[in-house]
């Protein structure tokens, strides 16, 4: 089993060995963020056996994969001598719930190998063309996520917090890049001030990068924390905030 990064879309930013991947794997299960492009290279001049492609994501309208039912399909094709491509949206190891696919796995004494792909951050970034780290406004990167792991989410109150939670002040000199950020930017945005963060710190949101529907929505921490999740478009949206994110061109 390999569990493969399949970048954030665009087939060019694939890396060799997720192509190569692509065309050899007797099976592909993508996550529904892996992009129509990337799939179609499965067809690609280097494949001699059609490849069994069963999309496990979890889209809307249809019926809801568990990621038990990943496993046992990983599994099952690899138990049976096929090679299988697992393949995720950008670096399988980023928010992509690896561990457990790593853990079951390995449980079952199965050889796997891991394939890194561009994370939606880098590639964001690149479009932008803004730099994430810069010697005089970030010498810190870090990735966070809105979402909470589901067991949690009916336990709390509801409440939005961030994964994990801000000990002390957040450090000035961070630009932090925030995955699933949900849709209650006005809660995000008071836990980050209430971290430290200053209300005019830039702050960009992107959805759907490096897709024909990329909108790019520039404001600061405050101004996101007055907005509606819906104003900065349709998911994936990813949300950057700090000093070195600059106004890019
Ligand atoms: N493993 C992936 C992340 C999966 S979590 C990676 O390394 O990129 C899914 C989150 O990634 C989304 O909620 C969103 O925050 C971000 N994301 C993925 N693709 C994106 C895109 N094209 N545009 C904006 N955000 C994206």
């Amino acid at each position: 089993v390999y569990l493969a990064g399949a970048g954030p879309g665009d087939p060019e930013l694939l890396t060799l060995r997720a192509l190569r991947l692509l065309e050899s794997c007797d099976v592909i299960l993508p996550d529904d963020l892996v992009s129509d492009e990337v799939l179609a290279l499965a067809d690609g001049p280097g494949r001699v056996r059609p490849a069994i492609v069963v999309p496990v994501g979890k889209r809307c309208g249809q019926p809801r994969i568990t990621q038990a039912g990943i496993h046992e399909l990983m599994l099952l094709h690899a138990g049976a001598g096929r090679s299988v491509l697992r393949l995720k949206s950008g670096d399988p190891l980023v928010f992509g719930r690896a561990s457990e696919e790593i853990a079951a796995l390995t449980e079952a004494g199965i050889r796997f190998e891991i394939v890194p792909g561009i994370t939606a951050a880098f590639a964001v970034a690149a479009a932008l063309k803004t730099p994430l780290t810069d010697r005089g406004a970030a010498s810190k990167l870090i990735f966070a996520t809105a979402h909470h792991a589901a067991a949690k989410e009916g336990a709390g109150g509801g409440g939005l917090e961030l994964t994990p939670k801000w000990e002390g002040a957040f450090p000035r000199d961070a630009t932090l890049v925030v995955y699933m950020p949900g849709r209650r930017f006005g809660m995000l945005a008071e836990e980050l001030r209430a971290a430290g963060i200053a209300g005019e710190t830039p702050c960009v949101a992107v959805s759907k990068a490096s897709t024909r529907e990329e909108r790019v929505t520039r404001t600061t921490l405050a101004g996101l924390g007055g907005m509606e999740a819906e104003a900065v478009g349709e998911a994936p949206v990813i949300l950057m905030i700090g000093w070195a994110i600059r106004a890019g061109s």
